[in-house]
């Protein structure tokens, strides 16, 4: 299958070549016909298959057509595209850049967390395309600046994850904003049943694709699993990261503070990282990415939300410092490496506690996770303080803890097998 099978026109087949794209992946495929005539669609697909591309080309092309048999300039916004997160968003803006480099459609994405105004100010020059996360959107629709009675198509990216966000009650909102006649794309990599609803709700016979499930992602990236104990997680992480295969690492944390602490203990011992969370101000995110993406920083440290839409290509590594306790997250993190058919390779760090969350992972990938028992810093092995001479007693008595540790130690490397053949 090629890009000029799906009826694409001139300036986009162009674009697509400049992109490096020779073949539609399977959600574009599948999308793009349906997108095209003009149909309701239901895909469920996640960051990494190629779905911007499968809902931005066709509405590309039915705007560009549109404006060719247009006889008086269109300034209203036809397209809304609603997404979770800021980093998407641009991500989003940006293939839509690269897309309709040749059409002379125009775009526009709106975020927040940064100023308002600039963003006013481009909004009064028209558009055709809005790319925009809810909150913003809702602002600035709310004080007036956003008419959004000339929608025609609706695009919802990462249903699921609006609802992870606690979104999900602006996006309803947004809706009851849109006319009732229009053409909706919604996209979802999971389908929980309030998500399931939602779509039920507003889309009318909607052609349904489904592409790469969930667990099917894991399959092409190398997955390795440590056990260790919490308090060196730290040590360990410097210790593979002495590792030069490890060209970009993408460290996965649960929670903002832990990103900047992650970041700043790798900076201590001599390894480039920076940290990006919400808290960060938008300026600092996108420096702190474009240092990633162009090699000057070798790690980034991110928290899930922070890390959604971060598009590097070739990201060698991706490291799960803190395992989640959403199994999909786990997919969706291993899925930023690995991408358009590269390998990738991932590793994930497991303390006592977070046992259970692997095992969800097991389950819903489908496959063990090969484990890495020769490390520096296996379970049940913290280095203990050198004993004192007057501590004789002490020192038995942490004989005996080191032997029952070693017991813990043949049990988490015996247990997790046990798991995983569940
Ligand atoms: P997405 O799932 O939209 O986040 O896209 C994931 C990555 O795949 C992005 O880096 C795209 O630039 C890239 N991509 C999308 N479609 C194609 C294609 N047909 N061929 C090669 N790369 C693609």
């Amino acid at each position: 299958m090629s890009f000029e099978k799906l009826s694409l026109i001139a300036p986009i087949l162009r674009a697509l070549e400049t992109q490096g794209y020779s073949t539609p992946t399977p959600i574009q495929t599948q999308a793009i016909p349906v997108v095209l005539a003009q149909k309701d669609l239901l895909a469920c697909a996640q960051t990494g298959t190629g779905k911007t591309a499968a809902f931005a080309i066709p509405i590309l092309q039915l705007l560009y057509k549109e404006k060719q048999a247009a006889t008086v300039p269109d300034r209203h916004i036809k397209t809304l595209i609603l997404t979770p997160t800021r980093e998407l968003a641009i991500q989003i803006a940006e293939n839509i850049r690269d897309y309709g480099a040749h059409t002379g459609i125009k775009h526009l994405v709106i975020f927040g967390g940064v100023s308002a105004h600039t963003q006013i100010q481009t909004l009064k020059q028209g558009t055709d395309i809005l790319v925009a996360t809810p909150g913003r959107l809702l602002d600035l629709w709310q004080q007036g600046h956003i008419n959004l009675r000339n929608i025609r198509q609706f695009v919802l990216d990462e249903a699921d994850r609006m609802l992870d966000m606690g979104f999900i009650h602006d996006v309803k909102r947004v809706i009851t904003k849109l006319p009732e006649k229009r053409q909706t794309l919604f996209f979802s990599a999971t389908m929980p049943a309030e998500i399931a609803g939602l779509a039920n709700s507003i889309l009318t016979n909607p052609e349904k694709v489904a592409v790469t499930p969930v667990s099917s992602t894991a399959e092409k990236v190398e997955q390795q699993l440590y056990f260790v104990d919490k308090s060196s997680k730290r040590p360990l992480l410097i210790h593979v990261l002495k590792d030069p295969a490890i060209v970009s690492a993408l460290v996965f944390t649960r929670t903002k503070h832990g990103a900047d602490r992650v970041a700043k203990e790798l900076n201590k011992a001599g390894v480039q990282a920076s940290a990006i969370h919400g808290d960060k101000s938008q300026n600092s995110r996108q420096r702190s990415l474009t240092d990633f993406k162009a090699g000057r920083v070798r790690v980034l440290v991110a928290t899930d939300i922070a890390a959604r839409g971060i598009d590097v290509d070739n990201l060698s590594h991706v490291i799960n410092y803190e395992i989640p306790n959403v199994p999909e997250t786990y997919v969706h993190r291993i899925g930023r490496t690995g991408r358009g058919g590269a390998s990738g390779i991932a590793l994930s760090f497991c303390e006592a506690e977070e046992r259970p969350y692997v095992k969800d992972i097991v389950k819903l990938i489908g496959q063990n996770i090969p484990v890495v028992s020769e490390h520096p810093f296996p379970p049940g092995e913290t280095p203990v303080e050198k004993p004192a001479p007057v501590v004789q007693m002490r020192q038995s008595s942490s004989q005996q803890l080191d032997g029952r540790k070693k017991n813990n130690k043949r049990k988490w490397h015996g247990r997790p097998q046990q798991k995983q053949q569940n």
